[in-house]
């Protein structure tokens, strides 16, 4: 029977070593590639100018030992500051990339939520190094983003009327709160446990009363597009209520524009709003300047492509792209519904003329849908028109134009558009119809299913790989941060390959 050595270390017991730290940097690894560049390849002076410690003051953190570490753990799924600590002191190759220094947990909170503005500027030298690398091809870019929570509750937003409300339930539970004590302590049962208790109650009371107050002195509602009052939120009024796949919350959305050629994120950027579409054209400039910035501005000759999801599709982000000179590939929201299971197109409202003259619409069959009418729906002001039943039921095309199974089983009513007031559908010649027309050929909807690849593991990789499940920050500046640090990350993960190959053959 084979016998095994045993080892004289119990599991989980310490054991002292002598070490020399920069050999636990292995060749070949992120962290290895990291400590080499940082600081040299990676210009990082910038920090210099913010320590004013030259004549008084203790000595600081060097901002490239803080970088190191903290790339170090956003690159395996660590960012709370206290954890980031933790690792500094547990950890080998943490402690060689630090140089076994030691650092406190405020100290890397206050680096990263303070430093914004630099970390903007390292994002850019991190993708001129990718450029440098030949990681970056310039021909297709894809943009989605990543909606997740943020340091704030969304129990603490809503309209200045919701607000007002709940100070006056807070109010009045902090009354009664007091009246029950008051009149337990009369009867004698009071004891200084339960005064002890009574006492820490009404002070959380007190401070929530206290910060709603406040809050809404200075407050006025912001007003969405449509005029409607949006939520505000009393820890972060830069946060935003945003519809996510794990239902609402509140937090920002992480945009990002990656590159076809690796997935390198060419812009990055967070923001307190539901609405991912409304920030395309900033993106986009965000792109233009960061291409010119590493070198290789934007081919005009042969517009690099834009793909995005229908998010981001209106009538304003395709002027946008093409002013900005991209070739725009945004479907609209309807697209995939437009496709039935043989392939044939569905009609939509966009294959409904309307005739200003006389206020109604005319089918693709050329048969007239008359205004029968307006209804609200969901506080909003709809126009009714509808085709006549006769002409439906006689309509070769009636299973292209109802997209309801149920409705096309029982046509007992003509074809209804229900419009809301002042959307009528776009004319033909506008940006959306030409879109629509193009993303009906095959050619279009090939290279739109590129867009899942460029982008879709760039938010794999931010969002699972690296952990990022809510941004731990208040206030955009910082999240935003925050958010480009995680791109830088990924950006920087994307460059041990060819580097360790660049190097090699060096
Ligand atoms: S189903 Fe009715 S509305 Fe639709 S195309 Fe045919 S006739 Fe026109």
């Amino acid at each position: 029977m084979a016998r095994y050595r045993q080892s004289n270390v119990a599991p989980g017991e310490s054991i002292l070593l002598s070490v020399n730290l920069s050999e636990q940097l292995l060749p070949g690894t992120f962290e290895h590639m990291i400590n080499e560049i940082i600081g040299t390849i990676i210009n990082i002076s910038i920090f210099d100018q913010k320590y004013k410690n030259d004549k008084t003051g203790a000595s600081a953190v060097p901002p490239v030992v803080l970088l190191k570490l903290i790339i170090y753990s956003y690159f395996n799924g660590i960012n709370s500051s206290r954890r980031i600590c933790k690792l500094s002191q547990e950890n080998i190759i943490a402690k060689a990339l630090t140089t076994d220094m030691s650092i406190h947990w405020t100290t890397i909170a206050n680096f990263i939520s303070t430093n914004f503005e630099e970390i903007k500027d390292i994002f850019a030298k991190v993708l001129m190094f990718c450029n440098e690398l030949g990681l970056i091809g310039g021909e297709d870019f894809a943009s989605d983003g990543l909606r997740l929570p943020s340091n704030a509750s969304i129990e603490n937003s809503g309209t200045k009327e919701q607000l007002e409300k709940r100070l006056e339930i807070c109010r009045k539970m902090a009354e009664k709160h007091l009246e029950r004590h008051l009149r337990k302590d009369k009867e004698g049962e009071i004891d200084e446990q339960k005064q002890e208790k009574f006492e820490k109650r009404q002070e959380v009371l007190r401070q929530r009363i206290e910060k709603i107050n406040s809050f809404l002195s200075g407050m006025e509602d912001k007003i969405g597009k449509g005029g409607q009052a949006l939520q505000s939120n009393v820890t972060d009024n830069e946060s935003a209520v945003i519809k996510s796949p794990k239902g609402f919350i509140q937090g920002y959305v992480g945009l990002a524009v990656s590159d076809k050629k690796n997935q390198i994120i060419v812009t990055a950027e967070a923001h307190g709003s539901s609405n991912e579409g409304e920030h395309l054209p900033g993106l986009l400039d965000s792109v233009v300047e960061n291409m010119e910035a590493i070198g290789r501005p934007l081919d005009k000759e042969n517009p690099p492509r834009i793909l995005c999801d229908a998010n981001f599709s209106s009538e304003d982000n395709l002027k946008a792209c093409e002013e900005r000179g991209f070739e725009a590939i945004i479907p609209d929201c309807q697209e995939k519904r437009r496709l039935d299971e043989s392939g044939v197109r569905k009609f939509d409202i966009n294959d409904f003329k309307y005739d200003q003259t006389e206020k109604q619409f005319e089918c693709p069959q050329g048969k007239p849908l008359e205004h029968k009418g307006s209804a609200n729906f969901r506080g909003k002001e709809h126009d009714i028109y509808q085709a006549s039943a006769k002409d439906c039921k006689a309509c070769p095309d009636f299973s292209r134009c109802t997209w309801s199974k149920k409705k096309q089983d029982e046509i007992n009513q003509g074809r209804k558009l229900i419009i809301q007031k002042g959307k009528e559908p776009s004319s033909e010649g506008s940006l959306c119809s030409k879109m629509r027309q193009k993303l009906s050929t095959e050619e279009y909807q090939e290279k739109y299913a590129y867009r899942i690849q460029i982008v879709e593991p760039v938010f794999a990789n931010i969002g699972y790989c690296k952990g990022l499940d809510r941004f731990t920050l208040r206030g955009k500046k910082k999240v935003n941060g925050q958010w480009q640090l995680y791109c830088i990350v990924h950006n920087l993960g994307k460059c041990v390959k060819v580097y360790n190959e660049r190097k090699r053959c060096a």
